[in-house]
């Protein structure tokens, strides 16, 4: 997904498990990150830790959307969740194409779009079971649950609609840009790739300029980051061309 800052290294706090075979590490600044950004959405400490779990689930998701695409051909991949999202690698071997790579990349933000339709239709048909003052809908809407489940059902909705939308913005290291680089590349190699910097520095550079105007400071740094980032590689790239 997102890899601001390489592997962050092991640590003894990392948490460590499998899912379907897919080993899968998750570095203590993970939660802490989490934690910083659920604290939005208020002071309740049950809320915090509803909001990890939502993302921890989606990020999870979204990873091994990237790593199944990998192991299917033939390619072992491993998942490290850290600070600022996680990554999915996997080492190339035997039978390595650029349409194969294009497919990992585009499985990952798949995968959460996937996730997005089963909570959206759990939510329709809790909805219309409301509607229909259907017994199961009043106990479970009446229960002391009922707030939690609802609150994780709109976060998981949010995170994985939006969060795989921005991830398919042309922009580098995200999914889109990691894209938009391997299609300018097999047509262009280097000059593509300096254009493909150019295209994600501007665009990272509108949305960073959308989210500062309506007062989203958190998307607007971040993409302001990419922006510099994705400028600094552009201006190497470019040095080395001539
Ligand atoms: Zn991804």
């Amino acid at each position: 997904m997102m890899q601001f800052l390489g592997d962050p290294g092991t640590t003894r706090y990392d948490l460590r498990f499998s899912v379907m075979g897919i080993p899968v590490r998750v570095h203590p600044l993970f939660w802490l990150v989490g934690a910083l950004l659920g604290s939005n959405s208020g002071p309740e400490l049950s809320i915090v830790a509803n909001w990890i779990g939502c993302l921890f689930v989606s990020i999870l998701v979204h990873e091994l959307g990237h790593a199944l695409a990998a192991r299917s051909f033939g390619w072992p991949p491993d998942i490290v969740l850290h600070g600022f999202g996680g990554f999915a690698r996997y080492s190339p071997g035997y039978g390595y194409t650029r349409s194969k790579a294009i497919w990992i990349t585009f499985a990952g933000p798949l995968a959460g779009f996937g996730l997005f339709a089963i909570v959206y239709c759990a939510h329709l048909w809790i909805r219309a079971g409301i509607a229909e003052e259907q017994p199961w809908a009043q106990t479970l809407t009446t229960s002391g649950a009922w707030p939690g489940i609802n609150f994780a059902i709109l976060q998981l909705e949010w995170i994985n609609l939006f969060w795989g939308l921005f991830n398919l913005l042309p922009v580098f290291p995200l999914d889109g840009g990691q894209i938009c680089s391997e299609l300018l590349n097999a047509r262009e190699n280097h000059s593509g790739r300096i254009r493909a910097h150019q295209i994600g520095m501007i665009t990272a550079g509108v949305v960073a300029a959308y989210f500062l105007n309506s007062s989203r400071i958190f998307g607007g740094l971040m993409f302001g980051s990419l922006a510099y980032q994705n400028y600094q590689i552009y201006t190497q790239l470019r040095r080395g061309y001539r």
